[in-house]
């Protein structure tokens, strides 16, 4: 059979599966959609939560976890991967030793969730910094995830960009600092590689934290970066997409509000009477 060339951009999440659809795999596959990629999914691991909480997470077996990536591999040139909720050391260490050498990579490093949640323990997290941070095309952690894998106590403008140095230290091409509920500086984000650094200014909302937010900002990351784009134009997209999405948002549920990735197409997802 005669391989064809596939030259459509494809994108990869390589996450935890959220049943509430707001967050993981499920929230990275809408952004990658509606940035205009065809995504793929690897599942890293199963949670079960809702709009409040988390209640209970597990790895995936890691054969199977290999298995889905090579799945991938075999068939789509993967333009980026991108990685979110790995739950242990072993699910880490799998994606990196499953990964292409070439293989562009943006780390989300997902510690805990919004509710609180472990989403990754701490073997994990050591592992992480080994193995996948020193390979990244671009890190992208929160305030809270950047203090807690850098060991920099962020306070203020100059912390921030301690920490965003810190990840290059490491080895990895570029670092966003997420600004988010910043009380220096707010919702201005913190873009750092080798050239020097970018700062990102959003609209700022005052909802509390927005179900979702950091895997589709990640993904609309890997969507640009798939389509082509270099890495600023990149998150400077993807902050445009972020915003609206956060605009545009679902109130599910009094104060618990998810991200709306096809904010472009549909604003509301209101029950019409034909
Ligand atoms: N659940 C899964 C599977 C995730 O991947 C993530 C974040 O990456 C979360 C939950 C946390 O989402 P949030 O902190 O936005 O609630």
């Amino acid at each position: 059979m005669t391989a064809v060339k596939n030259t459509k951009a494809f994108a990869a999440s390589i996450a935890g599966s959220d049943t509430s659809s707001g967050a993981g795999v499920q929230m990275d596959l809408r952004t990658m959609n509606a940035c205009g990629v065809w995504g793929l999914t690897v599942i890293a691991a199963l949670t079960a939560q809702n709009a409040n909480h988390v209640t209970d997470t597990s790895p995936v077996n890691v054969g199977l976890l290999k298995s889905q990536i090579k799945a991938i591999k075999e068939d789509f040139d993967v333009g980026c991967w991108k990685t979110g909720m790995l739950c242990d050391s072993k699910i880490v260490r799998a994606v990196s030793e499953s990964l292409p050498n070439n293989a562009k990579i943006v780390v989300d490093p997902v510690l805990i969730s919004t509710s609180n949640y472990r989403l990754l323990d701490k073997s994990g997290q050591d592992m992480l910094c080994a193995e996948l941070i020193p390979r990244a095309l671009m890190v992208t952690p929160n305030l809270m995830e950047a203090s807690a894998i850098s060991g920099i106590k962020i306070t203020d403008a100059e912390s921030m960009e301690q920490a965003a140095v810190w990840f290059l230290d490491m080895g990895a091409k570029s670092v966003i600092v997420k600004g988010g509920h910043a009380h220096f500086r707010r919702g201005v984000d913190l873009y750092a590689d080798n050239n020097g650094k970018m700062l990102l200014n959003g609209e700022v909302f005052e909802f509390s934290d927005v179900h979702g937010s950091g895997c589709c900002f990640s993904s609309a990351i890997a969507s640009y970066i798939a389509l082509g784009y270099p890495l600023r134009e990149s998150v400077s997209k993807a902050k445009e997409f972020v915003c609206g999405a956060m605009k545009y948002s679902f109130e599910f549920f009094p104060e618990r509000r998810t991200m709306n990735p096809n904010w472009q197409t549909n604003k509301d997802f209101v029950k019409r009477i034909l």
